[in-house]
């Protein structure tokens, strides 16, 4: 059952920019396009149709963010999780490249959306360092960072006293660190993209979940339970949350918890200890940690769980997780809980659908949503 309170919960609703919660649809209206989910993928995809002048609205069973986007760690990451020649023998010889060149760039398209629009989302490009938690873990990142160097994402190897200064963890002695990757305030980023969609143009909904579509003469129509809403094309981007109002779409991700935990405001000192040069971290275990810092003192660190309220055994993973990386600090350490849905794939890569005639879809880009689902989002328009 989805809680707001899960949502609410979240160090990011207190440190985000405000954006006024937009109205509930009520009535009926046209529109050429409707896009039904307003995180990173449905607001990028109503911001760039909005910009070419087409009728777009958006539509969220909550409002802007409240999905994953919005309670995300924000680590810029652009990397898939296979090597390039797999991508290329499992899609082919057009569509292969394509997502290469797609996964390559997704971090500069972040970073340059920002700048573009001039995004207030605290967004920090310092590089993402990934750590190996085991021997074979390390020749397998050693293998990524080769492959997909040659294919074109700069990517390093740090070691041993380097890694222990940029990460000030003694956990991990061998990291990559992709040099275009980052970090940012993912509710902050969310509600600009909304702003920045809705002065040009796009109309954005709260509190309009949709429940039903069908076919109407060579349209769409949709309903919530007070508008009904009548569409050339409708583009699903629901991810994690998707339900059964598009038959089978459901069934093409399998939806995980991610949790995390975000400490109190950290003292100069204790601050400075930790990623002091700004990097982001995770590591290469199948049940990821993953951490940061904020810009305002605090440190941020995950894993996946059970639920989305992160209480009981996920907050005890949280303790583990952080304690086994970063042992200077205690449970007590941490002031705010919380979690949301990913969308992980059976093949690990992003899909895009086209299920019927004027809809489509954009979903599971496997943890990695902040740059991908951005691309995603350009891509669908
Ligand atoms: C705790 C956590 C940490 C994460 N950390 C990172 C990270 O550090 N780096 C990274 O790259 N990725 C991370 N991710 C993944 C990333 O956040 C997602 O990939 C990305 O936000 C997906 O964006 P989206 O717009 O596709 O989906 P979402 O942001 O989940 O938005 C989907 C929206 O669809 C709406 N919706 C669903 N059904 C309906 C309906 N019937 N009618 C109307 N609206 C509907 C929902 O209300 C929701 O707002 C994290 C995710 C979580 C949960």
């Amino acid at each position: 059952m989805l809680n707001f309170k899960d949502a609410d919960q979240s160090l990011w609703q207190h440190t985000a920019i405000k954006l006024p919660k937009p109205e509930k649809l009520t009535g009926a209206i046209k529109a050429d396009v409707t896009v039904i989910g307003a995180g990173f993928t449905g607001l990028r995809t109503a911001l760039e149709l909005a910009q070419k002048g087409v009728n777009v609205i958006v539509l969220d069973s909550h409002e802007p963010g409240w999905g994953a986007s919005g309670r995300s760690g924000g680590q810029v990451n652009p990397l898939a999780h296979a090597q390039p020649n797999e991508i290329i023998d499992q899609l082919g010889d057009v569509f292969g490249p394509r997502m290469l060149e797609n996964y390559i760039h997704s971090a500069d398209e972040v970073f340059d959306l920002i700048d573009k629009h001039d995004l207030q989302c605290d967004s920090v490009r310092k590089g993402w360092l990934r750590g190996a938690h085991c021997k074979s873990a390390k020749s397998e990142l050693e293998k990524m960072a080769k492959n997909w160097s040659e294919a074109g994402l700069g990517i390093d190897s740090i070691e041993g006293e380097q890694l222990h200064k940029l990460t000030g963890s003694t956990a991990y002695s061998f990291a990559t660190l992709v040099k275009s990757g980052g970090s940012l305030h993912p509710l902050s980023y969310t509600r600009e993209l909304a702003r920045v969609a809705m002065e040009k143009g796009a109309k954005i909904y709260s509190d309009s979940k949709v429940s039903n579509i069908n076919r109407k003469g060579d349209n769409w129509q949709l309903t919530t339970d007070t508008a009904t809403i009548e569409s050339e094309w409708v583009v699903f981007c629901t991810n994690g949350y998707t339900d059964d109002t598009l038959k089978g779409l459901k069934q093409t991700v399998i939806p995980l918890i991610s949790v995390q935990g975000a400490t109190r405001e950290l003292t100069d000192e204790e601050y400075a200890q930790v990623l002091p040069e700004g990097h982001t971290i995770s590591d290469t275990r199948r049940v990821i940690y993953y951490g940061r810092r904020d810009n305002r003192n605090r440190i941020l660190f995950g894993s996946l769980g059970s639920s989305e309220l992160c209480e009981g055994s996920d907050r005890d993973r949280i303790h583990n997780a952080f304690k086994t990386v970063f042992p200077q600090f205690k449970p007590s350490d941490i002031e705010f809980y919380w979690g949301g849905r990913i969308a992980h794939t059976k093949d690990f890569l992003p899909h895009l659908h086209e299920p019927a005639p004027g809809i489509l879809a954009g979903l599971g880009c496997n943890g990695r949503g902040v740059a991908m689902s951005t691309v995603m989002g350009r891509i669908l328009s």
